[in-house]
């Protein structure tokens, strides 16, 4: 199994700390808020970690603010502790999509190349032609996405599979995979956000045909962020996070639903940047060691830092790629 390192340049500490992700955090928790206000709202209980199994009560609480999330003792990944219904939550972030519409897409051109030479990496490094590629959902998720395949990838040829109002349960991706006949699938922005993630994997492998690629991304509990600034981590956006998957509990779901674990990385480039960020402007913030660390950083140190993150699988994003 592969676990490569990307060296990716840090990125721009507006991009990451400006007015727009606060802003966004707002609009979710409002939205979260709202719909725990709602008599009509139904939820599910998770009384298990939804990557390992391990029993709830046996799990410590992450967070405990708003929403009750647990973190698994067994593998790390931080989950909701009850989720409301998938129609529910599309429906939510559909909303959400639309009434941001006009300052969507614009910055993420960086993201949309990470992605593009994810797959073209793997495909070099497997010796395997990804000729036909099915989008699912990341196109809902960011508008300019298409447009950027058609611009970049000129050795594929892509689907997209949006997210609509009645894609709650997974019945109708699966036959839209079937009917694609992908040779692999990019899932970059769903694992996270779904009731259960267990099912949507398991639609992907009962429709692909065996031997198809899926390539995955998720954030990731094992990231330091997560490990030091815990639910204050600027990336915890409760509706948004409803599973945060650890390296080893996404691989021991993975295992369990019979895909094939090709390759894992955590290719996340911020966790630094962060940090760094917080730890400069939280005076009275006094964490051994990372207090002076990262006072005294300058750029060398943060990205040297981002790398052996990256290596130790210890960013605040991973990746995996599957083989069903
Ligand atoms: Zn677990």
């Amino acid at each position: 199994m592969q676990t490569p390192v990307f060296l990716d340049h840090l990125p721009d500490i507006d991009a990451v700390a400006g007015q727009k992700p606060a802003q966004y955090r707002l609009e979710r928790n409002k939205a979260l808020l709202e719909l725990m206000l709602d008599q009509s709202t139904v939820w599910h209980d998770r009384n298990a970690c939804p990557a390992c199994d391990q029993d709830t009560t046996q799990n410590p609480f992450f967070s405990q603010t708003m929403m009750e999330f647990r973190r698994c003792m067994n593998c790390n990944s931080i989950y909701a502790a009850r989720v409301p219904g998938q129609t529910t939550i599309d429906r939510l972030r559909l909303d959400h999509i639309q009434a941001r519409a006009a300052d969507a897409g614009g910055d993420r051109e960086f993201e949309f190349t990470s992605l593009l030479n994810w797959i073209s990496l793997t495909e070099a490094r497997l010796e395997r032609k990804l000729d036909r590629v099915l989008d699912i959902r990341f196109a809902t998720q960011a508008p300019a996405w298409p447009d950027a395949t058609e611009r970049l990838s000129h050795n594929r040829s892509w689907d997209f599979l949006e997210l609509t109002p009645e894609s709650d349960d997974f019945s109708a991706l699966e036959a839209a995979v079937a009917k694609a006949a992908p040779k692999a699938i990019l899932m970059p922005a769903e694992l996270d956000r779904v009731a259960d993630p267990a099912a949507l994997l398991s639609a992907l492998k009962a429709a692909a045909t065996p031997g198809t690629v899926i390539f995955v991304a998720s954030s990731c509990a094992d990231g330091l962020e997560y490990e030091i600034l815990g639910a204050d981590s600027p990336s915890f956006v409760p509706l948004d996070r409803l599973t945060v998957f650890s390296v080893k509990g996404f691989e021991t779901l993975s295992t369990k639903l019979g895909l094939q674990v090709l390759e894992i990385s955590t290719p996340g480039r911020l966790d630094a940047v962060i940090l760094d960020r917080y730890f400069k402007s939280a005076e009275n913030t006094a964490i051994p060691f990372w207090s002076s660390f990262f006072r005294e950083a300058d750029k060398n140190r943060l990205r040297d830092l981002q790398i052996l993150l990256q290596r130790s699988l210890k960013s605040g994003v991973l990746r995996f790629v599957l083989e069903t």
